[in-house]
């Protein structure tokens, strides 16, 4: 799963036009929903998935454009029939039924994040996808970036630690960490406590990636 602004990126760095797809081997394979050229949601192969929308506390169906858990009947398979599939993955209905592209199918909006990795903060929801996207968005930023929450007494406290893409005097770092911690206090509504680091300062995992979500409430 990747934000817009990772897809940004990858489309400068490799000067390529790049697609958003969703599927899941449950549903046999890679594509229930595929973006068009024009990359505004996804367009659901309707003629084999029924899909909705629902609360995720109650399972009922929800209205287009209000964020829910996507849930799946495959129509057409028959070896392994799905009823009601609950993918776990927050998402909406588009409201328009239909796209500048000409196809009729409906559309869902990019995944937005998993159910199950929704972190609770101060009783906000926060969906760590929602973090990358301001953190990718700054020009300073390396992709490389880290989320700790834990509890400090009564409060859950919320640390995001940004690797630079190159290095900053002391004075640098603070004015764009102070910068950032607004920005995002004004998409998550939780204030952070931002830092940001020198290029390659945070652990690595296998793979190259530092992990991305630390929840130390957890542990
Ligand atoms: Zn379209």
């Amino acid at each position: 799963m990747w934000s817009e602004e990772m897809r940004k990126r990858i489309n400068s760095l490799w000067d390529m036009d790049s697609y958003d797809i969703y599927g899941m081997s449950e549903l046999y394979g890679q594509c229930t929903a595929v973006e068009c050229h024009l990359h505004e949601g996804l367009h659901v192969w309707e003629d084999h998935y029924l899909i909705e929308v629902v609360d995720p506390k109650t399972g009922e169906p929800l209205e287009p454009e209000e964020e829910g858990v996507l849930v799946v009947t495959p129509l057409t398979h028959d070896a392994m029939p799905l009823i009601r599939y609950w993918t776990n993955d927050i998402t909406k209905l588009l409201d328009a039924t239909s796209c500048d592209c000409g196809r009729t199918m409906r559309r869902i909006a990019r995944i937005k994040g998993r159910a199950d990795d929704m972190l609770i903060i101060n009783g906000v929801n926060v969906f760590p996808q929602a973090i990358e996207l301001v953190v990718l968005s700054q020009p300073w930023a390396s992709p490389h970036y880290q989320i700790v929450v834990e509890r400090e007494g009564e409060l859950d406290r919320l640390y995001v630690y940004v690797e630079a893409n190159r290095k900053m005097d002391e004075k640098e770092k603070e004015h764009l960490a102070e910068k950032l911690k607004h920005q995002l206090r004004e998409t998550i509504m939780v204030t952070p406590r931002v830092t940001i680091l020198d290029p390659g300062q945070l652990p690595r995992q296998e793979g190259g990636k530092a992990k991305r979500v630390i929840d130390k409430r957890r542990i």
